[in-house]
């Protein structure tokens, strides 16, 4: 009663309408408080990879041409829609790193890693464009912070402010769990249908935005559903069936047709 109590009053004062789905969120973290564990969390993952200098290889710097064009796609529509605050603590980064597993992923505050092994099935620079909006639409979405607000919950860790401001096992492993899809930390978080609908329909305006063609998505999504036929990989296992999400995408294609400009 009095626990169920403490969860309603913590919603109650923590839902609030995403800037740009309108949607209704638990976000029950400070987005501050996420950027900074994303910056240790995030200087630690590449400390511990081998990351891919950029000037070295030709991929490295499409990696980082690709983000920046997308980020400042992110941030000229924020800026017009005068929701620059929604950016703020922004301070984007973009690394290749070398692995052959199928993986990208974008923390909050704008850190991004992209796998070498997702580049073998992006195969061109247009489809690396609809995986960067897909990943960064999570995070300019808050996405995270809902999964960490309801992961916190089920697995009854205390919510309190301060969650990540000292150095805590548990939430760290519930961090990495949602931030770092394939982070082997017995924590299973699927990604929620609404989450990924949502990182398709925006990722594909933003890629739009910054000149790529958004019809690229659905050739992505059919060589990614051939290509890992016999091996799920895991940045794959907490998404929707391919099938789907080529379905939506259709849907969703002419609205992000109208923002592009080749
Ligand atoms: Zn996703």
């Amino acid at each position: 009663m009095r626990i169920s109590f403490i969860i309603f009053f913590f919603f109650f004062l923590s839902c609030e309408r995403n800037a740009i789905t309108g949607r209704r969120q638990l976000n029950l973290f400070p987005e501050a408080d996420l950027q900074k564990q994303a910056l240790t969390e995030y200087q630690s993952f590449l400390n511990k990879n081998k990351v891919i200098p950029a000037g070295s290889s030709k991929q490295a710097d499409m990696v980082k041409r690709v983000g920046l064009r997308i980020s400042n796609a992110i941030t000229n529509y924020y800026n017009q829609k005068g929701l620059s605050n929604e950016l703020a603590g922004y301070n984007w980064e973009f690394n290749l790193v070398n692995s052959p597993e199928i993986n990208a992923w974008c923390m909050p505050g704008g850190k991004v890693v992209v796998y070498t092994g997702i580049l073998d099935v992006t195969k061109n620079e247009n489809a690396l464009a609809i995986v960067l909006g897909h990943e960064i639409t999570h995070a300019v979405a808050h996405h995270g912070n809902e999964r960490i607000s309801q992961a916190f919950i089920a697995q009854g860790i205390q919510v309190a402010g301060d969650a990540f401001t000292k150095n805590n096992k548990e939430t760290n492993a519930v961090f990495n769990a949602v931030f770092i899809p394939g982070t082997q930390l017995g924590v299973l978080l699927p990604n929620s249908r609404n989450h990924e609908l949502e990182a398709d329909r925006f990722g594909i305006i933003f890629a739009a935005m910054a000149g790529y063609d958004p019809r690229e998505s659905v050739l992505f999504w059919s060589r990614m559903d051939s290509q890992t036929k016999n091996h799920i990989p895991e940045w794959l296992a907490t998404h929707p069936s391919n099938t789907k999400r080529i379905q939506k995408l259709n849907e969703f294609m002419d609205e992000a047709m109208a923002f592009y400009k080749p």
